[in-house]
């Protein structure tokens, strides 16, 4: 089955294109409970010079009632990005006029924390790893199915369900688990949605060790995979710790050789 292509009336600039207007009124479209959780459409950002692909997932995208705008090349995502606010990018790596990689790296150097699933059409780890060093909070290996880009998307977009507000705390450290938001010695940390969820995930399992497989299982929801999620989920950690635990505070976030990681005041 093919989406329909809604873009063709303006199919001449993938710049001009703008953001349009959920499909449907969301309270009569069938959308899923996380999505119902926030009144307004997630505005996305897909960047992907092939059309087809382009066209189909941002038409998938919109018939979840999505903000959608698109970009062919790394130049248009470029310009996008330094003009306008997203709460998800899904950008390609290979790009008309560069690399993904690089307008990932140039984002974040401006200190825009929006996340970033990479797509890729290499499975080599090594590139992987190199887009999650970069700055992406998810990849997807192409040829991908839509359903799982969607199921990627809104992991990325996942906000807490509802309830009462727990602040998880160790030391100086604390994590507002409904606002996302994460504090160490008074100032906030800058977290991507992942690196949020990964370290509620650590601060509840306070003092225990925390396993690869059960980051895997519970935070990256993984139940089979082809390839190990070890590596992805040992930079993630590095740039977490790097953010939580920088400037010479005192280390929360340990390493636990062999077995995972752990979150406590002393090393085991
Ligand atoms: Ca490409």
């Amino acid at each position: 089955m093919t989406h329909a292509t809604a873009e063709t009336s303006c199919a001449g600039s993938a710049i001009a294109r703008i953001f349009s207007e959920p499909v449907f009124p969301r309270q009569i479209f069938p959308l899923s409970p996380l999505a119902t959780l926030s009144p307004f459409p997630p505005r996305v950002l897909v960047v992907e010079d092939e059309q087809k692909t382009r066209e189909s997932v941002a038409e998938g995208l919109r018939l979840e009632a999505w903000s959608v705008a698109t970009a062919a090349t790394a130049g248009e995502a470029a310009e996008y990005l330094e003009r306008e606010g997203f709460d998800l990018v899904v950008l390609d790596r290979m790009l008309p006029g560069g690399d993904g990689l690089d307008v990932l790296q140039r984002t974040r150097a401006r200190g825009v924390e929006t996340p970033v699933l990479m797509l890729t059409a290499r499975t080599a780890l090594d590139d992987r790893v190199l887009g999650l060093e970069a700055g992406a909070d998810d990849y997807l290996a192409k040829p991908f199915a839509f359903v799982e880009l969607l199921a990627r998307c809104r992991a990325l977009l996942r906000r807490p369900v509802l309830g009462t507000g727990t602040v998880l705390r160790c030391g100086d450290l604390q994590l507002d688990t409904r606002a996302r938001v994460a504090v160490r010695a008074g100032g906030e940390i800058p977290l991507t949605p992942r690196e949020v969820d990964v370290l509620e995930y650590l601060l509840r399992a306070q003092g225990q060790i925390v396993t690869r497989e059960m980051l895997e299982r519970d935070v990256w929801k993984q139940t089979h995979r082809f390839t190990s999620l070890d590596n992805v989920i040992d930079v993630q950690l590095m740039r977490l710790r790097k953010k939580v635990d920088g400037d010479g505070t005192e280390k929360l976030i340990h390493t636990v050789r062999g077995l995972g990681y752990r979150l406590g005041k002393e090393p085991a």
